[in-house]
């Protein structure tokens, strides 16, 4: 995607609220409230946030604090459990702060316990990630592909486990998370 895509929500330091990102997103983007959005027909949720589906935002997926981003455009081509990753690691973002491994694996242990994860979905999931490199918060793919594959055996294997969830950390970036960088 061009940089000129990108979009500064609000000013430094601010996070927006949904209405000020709805603003500056245009009128092409849409918000979707809680309950009421769907991925290739599977009713999905984070919670009680809303999503803002914005096709000019420059990734798969964000997500600010209070709400998550999706570029439904650019997952269109993508398998449903790679898109249900997607938004299940924007969701993790919420519940987990901005540490994008714990995302990963919050979205790990979401397919496997919603059960729109099997091994064929893990798979595709690696495929995708593994073509994507990392910055200094991501990791590189192939290496999230392997933590992420490695969860999916220990989830599969033990088949109940403890929820590792810690309380999440509001994050001091004004920068929404995305997936990873381009
Ligand atoms: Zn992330």
């Amino acid at each position: 995607m061009t940089p000129a895509r990108k979009r500064r929500c609000s000013g430094r330091g601010q996070r927006p609220s949904v209405e000020q990102y709805l603003r500056e997103a245009g009128p092409d983007s849409k918000l979707i409230g809680h309950g009421e959005l769907a991925i290739d027909g599977r009713a999905v949720n984070c919670g009680k946030r809303p999503t803002v589906l914005n096709d000019n935002f420059d990734s798969w997926g964000g997500a600010f604090p209070g709400f998550l981003i999706l570029n439904v455009t650019k997952i269109s081509g993508l398998s449903t459990a790679v898109k249900l990753y997607i938004y299940s690691h924007e969701c993790g973002h919420q519940f987990i702060g901005p540490d994008e491994t714990k995302a990963d694996l919050f979205a790990i242990r979401r397919g496997v316990r919603w059960g729109w994860l099997d091994a064929v979905g893990m798979e595709d999931i690696c495929t995708f990630i593994s073509t994507l490199k990392g910055d200094a918060v991501h990791p590189p793919g192939p290496l999230r592909c392997e933590t992420m594959r490695k969860y999916y055996r220990e989830l599969i294997e033990t088949d109940g486990t403890q929820a590792a969830s810690a309380p999440a950390k509001p994050s001091s970036s004004q920068k929404a998370h995305t997936l990873a960088p381009e």
